[in-house]
């Protein structure tokens, strides 16, 4: 699903996620996508917020949800796995620039976070899934994940990506018999993207 638009949900109260988990709930429960995306897209005014058309608004709310679906149908494997990894995308650093202090790892390969940033959602997002015991991964791109997890042989991962990115690793994590839990961006575009901090930590 390559999004040839981008978007920007992350001025979305939180509660329309909660609404969106839902949907994807339902669709585990063979209820209608399409229709579901429909009723959130007018239900929270998604158009008028983030200047999206409506087709460009389906496309992105029925992958949320889809993906919710997906979370949901693999969780119960995923608890019980063991050794983890969690990946974030590069992209959702503070900086782009040398303010970033992360330093990369070519032999990972990995930024390895220095946390110069409190606000950094990477300082964040790394921070808690080490105390969880994950192994954490700032990956500049999609395709160093499955060396980094044939090399550790991990049982778990958990990706931040754009859906673009999930849907490349999905197949490829699972014929690595890896069970995979998926945060989307909620703001795209390759630099300043931005995921759901709470929502990821309650999937660690
Ligand atoms: S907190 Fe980490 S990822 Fe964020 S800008 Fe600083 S070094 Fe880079
Ligand atoms: S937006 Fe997607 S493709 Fe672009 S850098 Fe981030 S994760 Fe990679």
């Amino acid at each position: 699903m390559p999004y040839k638009f981008t978007f920007d949900l992350s001025e979305i109260p939180r509660f329309v996620f909660t609404e969106i988990a839902k949907a994807g709930y339902q669709k585990g429960m063979h209820r209608k996508v399409g229709v579901a995306a429909d009723r959130l897209i007018r239900k929270f005014r998604i158009q008028e917020v983030t200047g999206l058309n409506l087709s460009d608004a389906v496309t992105l709310l029925e992958d949320l949800i889809d993906l919710q679906a997906r979370n949901l149908v693999k969780r119960e494997k995923f608890v019980q796995t063991k050794k983890r990894a969690l990946f974030l995308p590069h992209c959702s650093r503070k900086y782009m620039d040398s303010r970033c202090k992360a330093i990369f790892d070519p032999s990972m390969p990995s930024y390895v976070c220095q946390h110069c940033s409190n606000d950094c959602l990477i300082n964040k997002a790394d921070a808690f899934a080490h105390q969880k015991g994950y192994d954490v991964y700032v990956v500049p791109g999609g395709s160093c994940i499955q060396e980094i997890v044939k090399n550790n042989n991990y049982e778990g991962v958990v990706g931040v990506a754009c859906g673009e990115e999930i849907h490349l690793s999905e197949d490829m994590l699972e014929n690595l018999g890896v069970v995979a839990q998926a945060a989307p961006l909620i703001k795209n575009g390759c630099a300043n993207t931005a995921f759901n901090v709470e929502a990821l930590l309650k999937m660690l």
